[in-house]
């Protein structure tokens, strides 16, 4: 018998919409930049857009967040695509010399993790500048932004009096909010042209 009803039907999630958007402009054999390695999930999104030919480089302050992403990538074969860097994402122009197509940056703090290492105002503004200045034209960079948790709103207003300055001949500024969800994170999105 087949039942009859209504399909069951998800609602994207902010990261999801990151996901998305970053799809548009990463090719196959790509290099491109996860900021904020977490627990992999965008290394392992990224690891997939960008195929055997291509490379992530993802970045985490905590060994904890390495380890995890590391073990993400194993499980789903992705570990020879991904270079895993202990550092903070505003060094990454230490480890990269050439141009990228894309930068996910994903803000906070680790799910289920010490809620005390979070990412911060002035390291999140240079990484940011980092990996504006690593783009191709024709690249993008995504930032997803908590701001429910201590400092969390301090790092926006520093990255949002920033990125409103970006001049328009070069980058476009997309803000992408859920209007009727307070506590929800929100997407910004950095064009560079
Ligand atoms: N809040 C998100 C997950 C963010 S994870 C969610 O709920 O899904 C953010 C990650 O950034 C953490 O693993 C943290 O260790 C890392 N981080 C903090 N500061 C950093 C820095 N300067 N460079 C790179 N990673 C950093």
């Amino acid at each position: 018998m087949i039942a009859k009803g209504c399909a069951v039907v998800q609602f994207l999630k902010t990261l999801d919409f990151a996901h998305l958007i970053v799809g548009r402009f990463v090719k196959a054999g790509d290099m491109v930049i996860d900021a904020t390695a977490g627990n992999g999930q965008d290394s392992v999104f990224l690891a997939k857009l960008v195929g055997e030919e291509g490379r992530v480089i993802a970045f985490d302050i905590q060994e904890k967040a390495i380890t995890a992403t590391k073990e993400y990538l194993l499980q789903e074969g992705l570990l020879s695509r991904v270079h895993l860097v202990q550092d903070g994402h505003e060094n990454m122009q230490n480890y990269i010399k050439t141009c990228v197509s894309a930068v996910m940056f994903n803000l906070g703090y680790l799910p289920g993790s010490d809620q005390s290492i979070i990412t911060r105002s002035d390291t999140t503004l240079q990484g940011v500048k980092a990996a504006l200045s690593l783009l191709f034209s024709g690249g993008v960079l995504t930032v997803v932004v908590y701001t429910g948790h201590p400092g969390g709103q301090e790092e926006w207003d520093g990255l949002e009096s920033y990125l409103k300055k970006l001049d328009k001949k070069n980058f476009r500024v997309f803000l992408c909010k859920y209007l009727n969800l307070k506590k929800s994170p929100f997407l910004v999105v950095v064009e560079k042209f």
